[in-house]
């Protein structure tokens, strides 16, 4: 029989046999739970300034500007030592580090993720008055359950082109005296059919109008005085008449702050988590690598929650141009630089709720706080959509993260057949780069307010700062 202070001969070869999920609360080191604690307070503010994907470009370009990166736009010469970033459009960023190494060998490490969210947005021809009311019509934006979104304060973001072609952002609803936006619900004593209804029909996607007036202009020669007044106060403040709606891009999102979660403040509750809790790691991780071998990118792509489409989604060819850009600048093939790359896809991932165990395949399933999660695939109903990655490369990743003492896990988006969703991934996928799915946890995904683990954000940030060191 073993002493006390041996390990008996199974729980030795249990500790080396048998695969466990780690909590990171649990096992990190006090030094390293504080660090945990103290990173997610830029992440708080980050995300506070980051409501709509232009705010998390203006946002990420400021955090990079101040640790040394500079604009770069197609023609500009690219150097050893360079770090830039490129702004596509105002949605979408591509930071790069260019380092020593021959890409052409070692390929480039990138990151991708993306800096929409799903919100409320307004549509082209929106503002009408009814019964003492002006409202907004609007078009929900990626995967909501449309009733979260009803009776909580809202804010408007955007921008508007007037017809001068001049420019002006948009932003209602953040400041403590700002007013905020509604959209209304029906009384429970009056729901007794409304509440028979499936979720997915209870609320009709026509009937998400924001309330944003109930002052009348006062005269009495004019039909919608309501809607008028709400005109003037725009024309007011942003010299917009009506028809600068069309050329508008105005979303309501949530007027919450991001908030410490719990009595021991382990857990964020936030709007957007998904996904610029992966962005903010991706940021953070390339400003703050000091090595000067490695060529890194990172992206933060928009409509990822529409299907990456568009000029600013993951799917045009932009981010391909900046490789092949870079691969140039130094007479590389980009075919052999993009065939030697490797990216994680950072977004992230479904975590394992026990309030809703039944739609989650426990021994598979990311779990809270047991660090950032590894998703070989993702795709529903038979892997469909998924890029799959290789086990070379998973195994590539796990072992670098072990290497590195990154809490890691792996996760899957739930039962098989309860549903699912996808990334990026299969987008850089077509690039002919070796690509998994990577991310944090999120608990209430796409509602107006999502929940993560502090233990989670900054294991994401160590992984991060692992692949492209
Ligand atoms: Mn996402
Ligand atoms: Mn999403």
């Amino acid at each position: 029989m073993a002493k006390d202070t041996e390990k008996s001969l199974g729980v030795a070869m249990e500790e080396k046999l048998v695969y466990k999920k780690k909590n990171f609360f649990e096992e990190a080191d006090e030094s390293k739970i504080k660090e945990a604690f103290d990173y997610a307070v830029g992440y708080m503010k980050y995300i506070d300034d980051s409501k709509t994907e232009r705010e998390a470009v203006k946002a990420s370009i400021a955090y990079a500007e101040s640790k040394g990166f500079t604009e770069y736009n197609f023609g500009d010469k690219i150097c050893v030592g360079d770090k830039k970033y490129y702004n596509n459009r105002g949605k979408s960023l591509v930071l790069f580090k260019i380092g020593k190494d021959d890409i052409s060998k070692h390929g480039i490490r990138i990151l991708a993720s993306h800096v929409d969210a799903p919100r409320i947005d307004v549509k082209q021809n929106p503002l009408y008055e009814d019964s003492g009311m002006a409202f907004l019509k609007t078009h929900y934006y990626g995967g909501i359950k449309k009733y979260q979104w009803t009776a909580i304060p809202l804010a408007l973001h955007g921008v508007v082109v007037l017809a001068s072609g001049d420019i002006v952002d948009v932003c209602i609803g953040e400041d403590d005296g700002d007013p905020v936006f509604y959209i209304n619900d029906l009384l429970p004593h009056l729901a007794r059919e409304q509440v028979t209804k499936p979720l997915a029909t209870a609320i009709d996607g026509e009937t998400l109008n924001v309330l944003v007036g109930g002052f009348p202009f006062k005269d009495k020669d004019v039909k919608d005085k309501i809607k008028l007044s709400v005109l003037s106060k725009l024309n007011e403040k942003y010299g917009m008449q009506e028809a600068d709606f069309l050329s508008a891009e105005l979303s309501l999102v949530p007027a919450f702050k991001s908030r410490d979660v719990g009595l021991d403040r382990a857990l964020i509750a936030a709007y957007g988590h998904d996904d610029r809790v992966c962005s903010y790691p991706a940021i953070t991780a390339i400003c703050e690598d000091e090595g000067d071998e490695k060529t890194s990118i990172v992206v933060l792509a928009d409509k990822e929650e529409i299907g990456s489409e568009g000029n600013t989604g993951m799917q045009c060819g932009v981010y391909e141009d900046i490789i092949n850009e870079i691969a140039y600048a130094f007479g590389k093939s980009p075919a052999m630089v993009r065939r030697n790359s490797k990216c994680l896809s950072a977004d992230v991932t479904a975590c394992f709720d026990p309030n809703f165990a039944g739609v989650y395949e426990k021994r598979n399933s990311s779990m809270l706080s047991c660090g950032a999660a590894i998703c070989k695939f993702t795709g529903s109903g038979g892997k469909s959509g998924s890029s799959d990655a290789n086990a070379e490369f998973v195994g590539f990743v796990r072992k670098l993260f072990d290497e590195n003492n990154v809490f890691w896990q792996t996760a899957e988006l739930g039962r098989v057949d309860a549903g699912g969703g996808g990334t990026v991934a299969k987008f850089i996928a077509k690039l002919n780069i070796d690509v998994l799915d990577i991310g944090v946890p999120v608990i209430s995904m796409h509602a107006p307010y999502e929940l993560i683990s502090k233990a989670d954000l900054f294991s994401t940030y160590e992984a991060f700062k692992a692949f492209i060191k």
